[in-house]
């Protein structure tokens, strides 16, 4: 259709934080406990949001580290950014800082539309991430924050929800297809 409005959506976080099952939970609504590694995905959905309806691409990555390069697929014609760490795991929590850095100096934009997400909610015994620390720190990037658990699909529509808003916020009037 010619108001359909292509955003394409990248999710970024270190190695099994929870990517994938994120997604498939988004696009499939189905939890699969031990999901395989993830090489490179493309998942397409379209999501009312706001009265319009948006054909979102959405790319799953294999995981970042502090060692890798960001992948030009990845940063280029990318409208949004999900970057995930779990809750239960301070590593993962530090790797989101250096993964967003490494964003904006491929992009050369200071302000990128983006959704900071702390996943795994379900596992409380196991939290090493507060909801206080993960909210700063998504302040401190100009980002949007929720907590999410694909298992229990809880708050998962909400973050592609939270990124279009992230993206329509900085760029109102971007309706091309
Ligand atoms: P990825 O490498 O970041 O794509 O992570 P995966 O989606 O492959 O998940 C890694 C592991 O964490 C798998 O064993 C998943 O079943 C598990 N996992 C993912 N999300 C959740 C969640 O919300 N709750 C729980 N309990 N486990 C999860």
């Amino acid at each position: 259709a010619e108001n359909l409005k292509k955003r394409k959506i990248a999710v970024l976080g270190s190695r099994s934080v929870g990517k994938s099952s994120l997604i498939l939970q988004f696009i499939d609504e189905q939890f699969v406990e031990s999901y395989y590694p993830t090489i490179e995905a493309t998942f397409g959905k379209s999501v009312k949001y706001k009265g319009a309806e948006y054909d979102c691409e959405v790319i799953d990555t294999a995981g970042q580290d502090e060692f890798s390069i960001l992948n030009s697929k990845h940063a280029i014609g990318i409208h949004g950014y999900v970057l995930v760490y779990s809750v239960t795991s301070k590593a993962s929590f530090d790797m989101i800082q250096i993964v967003y850095d490494k964003i904006v100096a491929f992009c050369g934009v200071t302000d990128i539309p983006c959704v900071v997400v702390g996943s795994k909610v379900d596992l409380k015994s196991s939290r090493q991430v507060t909801p206080d620390e993960g909210e700063k720190m998504a302040q401190e990037l100009n980002a949007a924050w929720v907590e999410t658990s694909a298992k229990t699909n809880f708050n998962v529509g909400k973050v592609f929800e939270l990124c279009l808003a992230e993206i329509e916020k900085r760029a109102p009037h971007t309706g091309e297809a």
